[in-house]
């Protein structure tokens, strides 16, 4: 019998109180976690821990979660990690902006639970972790 690793979440959040809520559920619900608060790091943290979902917050001080999304889905090695938007400002047209940027899934803060994990575990890639 294997055991299969804990799937992993990075989650690219420069607020400290969402940063703290976003962990604690996805621990709680058996998730390894790897913390970014500064959205400039977030490929190069993406490429060296190669999570299985990423959690992108848009609004971010140095860069746009928009835009980090966009690199990410412009490199070979990373396009295949999901990535879950969430934003604090739920703007008509935003969803469209992030789906556009190439998020898969998007939520508006502030979250709720139920809908965050459902999202979480939607877009979760099944099987073994890699
Ligand atoms: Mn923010």
């Amino acid at each position: 019998m294997t055991i299969s690793p804990a799937k992993s979440v990075l989650v690219v959040e420069d607020n400290e109180l969402n940063m703290r809520l976003f962990c604690d559920l996805l621990d709680s619900f058996g998730y390894k976690t790897f913390q970014c608060r500064d959205g400039a790091r977030a490929v190069e943290i993406a490429r060296k821990e190669m999570p299985d979902l990423i959690i992108m917050d848009i609004q971010l001080p140095e860069v746009s979660g928009l835009d980090i999304t966009r690199w990410i889905k412009d490199d070979e090695s990373l396009r295949h990690i999901p990535v879950l938007a969430v934003t604090a400002f739920a703007m008509r047209d935003d969803e469209q902006r992030v789906r556009k940027a190439g998020c898969e899934g998007y939520l508006s803060k502030p979250i709720q639970i139920v809908s965050f994990m459902r999202a979480v575990e939607d877009l979760m890639p099944q099987g073994q972790a890699a």
